[in-house]
């Protein structure tokens, strides 16, 4: 196991350009991440806060503090305050509501690191189970909020989306998706927010349409 897992960060980061990977680990146990971690992967994404929370505790207990965690998960109002409180988060890539937005907002001082990024999450693919901002409309009004407070740790960084689950042709629709959000970056006027995209099987096309960061899982952690 141990060198296939080397092998695979390797040949994936081989493969990123200027793009950052988020190795998705919530199928993986910590001592899994740990060995990924002792390899240089320091980039990791859970999608469930309590696992993240029991993650990311582990990781202090060893004192492993270069980490860095991502939230990439649905996210509910009432765990926004256990979320904010975990050691080394880096990020937020689902943030996808208005509603999300003003909690973070209000439990911001929980958070203790010296920044927060946040990537606006964008139902691209339009799917109803998907989460995320629906118009660049409404986006914008959740940006121009967060832009508005002072001496915040929030900080606007990104847009995320993924492509669409249930396809005929998911190749066509990862990039219908990752076109859209580039447009809408565009249109936001926003040209240095970073876009979130790719997965284990449309990661390539992400690159190649532009993305900065890549949330890969089962690729790696077999
Ligand atoms: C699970 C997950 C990933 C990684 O998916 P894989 O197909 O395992 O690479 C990426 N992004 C989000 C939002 C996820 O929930």
């Amino acid at each position: 196991m141990s060198n296939e897992l080397a092998i695979r960060l390797r040949d994936l980061k081989a493969e990123l350009n200027h793009a950052t990977l988020v190795a998705v680990s919530k199928y993986s146990p910590v001592e899994d991440v740990i060995e990924a971690y002792s390899y240089g992967q320091i980039d990791f994404g859970e999608n469930r806060v309590s696992e993240l929370k029991a993650k990311s505790e582990t990781f202090e207990a060893n004192k492993l503090s270069n980490v860095r965690w991502h939230f990439i998960g649905g996210l509910q109002t009432n765990k926004v305050k256990e979320l904010l409180k975990i050691p080394n988060l880096w990020g937020i890539h689902s943030v996808g509501s208005k509603k999300i937005v003003e909690e973070l907002i209000k439990r911001e001082h929980e958070f203790d690191g010296p920044e927060l990024k946040l990537f606006f999450q964008l139902n691209t693919s339009h799917e109803e189970e998907k989460s995320g901002f629906e118009t660049i409309e409404e986006l914008k009004k959740s940006i121009d909020l967060i832009n508005s407070l002072k001496n915040s740790k929030l900080k606007v960084f990104g847009l995320m989306t993924m492509g669409a689950i249930r396809t005929e042709d998911f190749v066509a629709s990862a990039i219908m998706s990752f076109r859209e959000l580039k447009n809408s970056r565009e249109k936001l006027e926003m040209k240095d927010l970073k876009l979130s995209m790719g997965m284990s099987q449309d990661y390539k096309i992400a690159l190649s349409e532009g993305a900065d960061f890549i949330r890969v899982g089962s690729l790696i952690f077999k």
